[in-house]
C-alpha cells in the first residue's frame, strides 16, 4: 500500500493510464539491480528512484575520477577519488528518502551475479564492459528475470529488453564479444543520459504494464544525426545461454527493420 506521502509524491505519474495506484504499488514492491553506475547506470538509477522503484541495488567498483563528471550526474566535484556507489546512494536518498538503496562497491562477477539477480525482480545492464553484461544476461536467463540491455559507443546507442523464454537474449544478439569493450571512448553526458532515460522507461513499462517495451526489438540510435531505427531480433535456437528454453516463436527475422 502507498502511504499518503507516496500518493502525493507520485500523483503526476499515478494519473497516467497504465500506471495508476496499482502500478505505483508494483513499482514500490520492485527491486532492481543496476550493473554499472556511471553516466548510463547512474542516470537510470536516478529515474527509477524518482519513479518510486522500491529498492535499487547499485553494483559498481572503483572511485570517481574528474573526467567522470561530464556525465555522472549523481556525483559532485568534492567526491573525486572516493567510492562512486556510496555517493550515488547518498544522492538518491536525498532526492527520494522513501526508497531503499543498496550500494555494492564491486563489479559483477561469476561469484556474486546469481545472488544479485535472485533477489531482484529486474536487472539493468549498464556496465562499461561486455564480460559483466554476459554474466548478468546468463544469470537473468537462469533465474528467469527480465533485463534491460543498454549500451553506447560515442554518439551511437542501442537498447533492448530481454525477457527469458520470450525474447532473444544478449548472447543471441552477440554470439561473439563485440569490440566496443573499452572505456575511453568519447562521450557526452546528454548522450548517456538520453539512453539512460529510455532504459529507465523500459524498466518502468515492464514493471507496470504501461505501453509496449522493446521485446525482441533493438532500438538503434545515432544521436549525432538524430536517427532512430528498430530492428527485429533473431532468437538463436542454438544459443548456448537461452537455447534450451522454449518459447512461442514470434515472427522473428534477423535484422528486419520495423516501423518506429
Ligand atoms: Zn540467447
Amino acid at each position: 500500500m502507498l502511504t499518503p506521502k507516496e500518493r502525493e509524491r507520485y500523483s503526476r505519474q499515478i494519473q497516467l493510464l497504465g500506471i495508476g495506484e496499482a502500478g505505483q504499488n508494483t513499482l514500490k514492491n520492485t527491486t532492481a539491480v543496476i550493473s554499472g553506475v556511471g553516466g548510463l547506470g547512474g542516470t537510470v538509477a536516478l529515474y527509477l528512484a524518482v519513479a518510486g522503484v522500491g529498492k535499487l541495488i547499485l553494483v559498481r567498483g572503483g572511485e570517481l575520477r574528474l573526467d567522470d563528471l561530464n556525465r555522472q550526474i549523481l556525483m559532485t566535484d568534492d567526491w573525486v577519488g572516493k567510492t562512486r556507489v556510496t555517493k550515488a546512494k547518498e544522492t538518491l536518498i536525498q532526492i527520494n528518502p522513501d526508497i531503499e538503496v543498496e550500494a555494492i562497491a564491486a563489479y559483477i562477477t561469476a561469484d556474486n551475479v546469481d545472488s544479485l539477480v535472485q533477489r531482484s525482480d529486474i536487472a539493468l545492464s549498464c556496465a562499461h564492459n561486455f564480460p559483466e553484461r554476459t554474466l548478468l544476461n546468463a544469470a537473468c536467463v537462469r533465474w528467469q528475470k527480465p533485463m534491460v540491455e543498454a549500451a553506447m559507443n560515442s554518439m551511437d546507442a542501442y537498447l533492448t529488453t530481454i525477457v527469458p523464454g520470450k525474447t532473444p537474449c544478449l548472447s543471441c544478439l552477440f554470439p561473439e564479444m563485440p569490440d566496443w569493450d573499452r572505456r575511453a571512448f568519447g562521450v557526452l553526458g546528454a548522450v548517456s543520459g538520453t539512453l539512460a532515460c529510455l532504459a529507465a522507461l523500459e524498466a518502468i513499462k515492464l514493471i507496470t504494464g504501461l505501453g509496449q517495451p522493446l521485446l525482441g526489438q533493438l532500438l538503434n540510435m545515432d544521436l549525432a544525426q538524430a536517427e532512430f531505427n528498430k530492428l527485429r531480433l533473431y532468437k538463436d535456437p542454438n544459443c548456448p545461454v537461452c537455447g534450451g528454453i522454449s518459447h512461442p516463436v514470434e515472427t522473428a527475422q534477423q535484422q528486419h527493420p520495423v516501423n518506429v
